[in-house]
């Protein structure tokens, strides 16, 4: 057993000066990654910080047309919401392409975003592991990678983000607004997750002591032309080989504007803006999503038992373009 004390937090100023004050301080929110990573011992947090009480869930229009999430609203709350549904249904197709209803329940927004990888090393504490424990090695290179990176590896860690939910805020250029021990802040999608490197057991660019307050949607929700592809081993509560956001701003045939992520395949969300705007201007055919899918996956490796997920992340971007084109997600 390894003992922690529970300090539940009565607003964000608060939540943050106690984080501030332990650096082995967790913020708890739903408890659906959490927890299971103490029970593993994964985790060993001394302190757990209770933030689900904070006055966080709100889901509102902004002043700039678009939307807050509050960190705290659930997963079922954000993806059946009505306006979400209406105006970015990528978004809530996303939410439920992901765990199950009990888990979506009580998932958070703030939790999804910095729920941490489902490499089975990870959670075996048997295996070395750096993202566990710093320079221990990686047991996934040479070991069962199956669902493990093609894009954005580094010879220290391979694993994959696992949310469905960032996939479509990636490809939504979402801003995250947190507040610290410095003050309020935004982070811009992009610049929110991390790249493995040398530091693999760092996911995110989330400073100390700093908490997410709430997700913004910028206006364009790309509700007439989107897709959301997500291939998996079981159709329910298994987490993504590949998926893919595709969303399309259309004029007839051609395709003003581009956005692709793709899950299941890099340490985080992954857009490559590059081989996007090949099909700015272009005709929404086959060979031009077969053009774009090659150059997104032209840097890809495989590690043995994933080389397959190459292939499959093409094939999935095509089809989610082709998707998206013909317009037969549109709510
Ligand atoms: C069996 C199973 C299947 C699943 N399948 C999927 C799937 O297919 N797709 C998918 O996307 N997800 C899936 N999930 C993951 C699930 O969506 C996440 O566990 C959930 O979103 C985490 O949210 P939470 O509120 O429970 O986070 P918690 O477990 O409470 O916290 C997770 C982490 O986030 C931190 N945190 C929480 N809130 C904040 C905040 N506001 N600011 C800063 N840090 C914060 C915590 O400190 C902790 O480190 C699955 C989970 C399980 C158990
Ligand atoms: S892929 Fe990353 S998380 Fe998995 S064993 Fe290697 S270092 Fe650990």
């Amino acid at each position: 057993m390894n003992s922690f004390t529970y300090t539940r937090a009565d607003d964000v100023a608060g939540a943050v000066r106690v984080m501030a004050a332990d650096g082995k301080a967790r913020f708890i929110a739903g408890g659906t990654n959490l927890i299971d990573l103490m029970k593993e011992n994964v985790e060993r947090p001394t302190r757990l910080i209770d933030i689900s009480r904070l006055a966080l869930n709100e889901i509102k229009s902004t002043a700039d047309g678009g939307m807050r999430l509050g960190a705290l609203a659930t997963n079922r709350d954000v993806a059946y919401n009505e306006e979400i549904e209406l105006r970015y249904p990528l978004l809530s197709k996303a939410i439920l392409a992901g765990a199950s209803p009990q888990l979506r329940n009580m998932a958070t927004v703030g939790g999804n975003l910095m729920q941490r990888t489902r490499c089975c090393y990870y959670y075996d504490t048997a295996t070395p592991c750096n993202k566990r424990e710093p320079w221990a090695g990686c047991s996934a290179i040479p070991g069962f990678n199956r669902a493990h990176a093609i894009l954005g590896t580094s010879g220290n860690c391979i694993a994959t983000h696992p949310s469905d939910m960032c996939v479509a805020l990636a490809a939504m250029d979402a801003l995250f607004n947190v507040t610290g021990p410095g003050g309020e802040r935004v982070i811009p999608f992009a610049q929110f997750h991390r790249l493995p490197g040398d530091t693999p057991d760092i996911d995110t660019n989330l400073q100390a002591g700093e908490i997410i307050t709430s997700v913004d949607l910028p206006a364009k929700g790309f509700a007439e032309h989107h897709a959301y592809i997500k291939v998996r081993d079981r159709a329910s509560y298994a987490f993504a080989l590949v998926s893919v956001a595709a969303a399309l701003e259309m004029d007839g045939g051609t395709i003003r504007q581009a956005r692709l992520a793709l899950g299941g395949v890099a340490h985080k969300p992954w857009r490559d803006r590059d081989a996007e705007s090949l099909l700015h201007g272009q005709s929404a055919s086959r060979d031009n999503f077969l053009r774009v899918a090659e150059a997104l996956l032209r840097d890809a490796k495989g590690f043995g038992h994933n080389d397959f997920k190459i292939e499959l992340a093409k094939r999935a971007i095509v089809r989610a373009l082709g998707l998206a084109a013909s317009g037969e997600g549109h709510p």
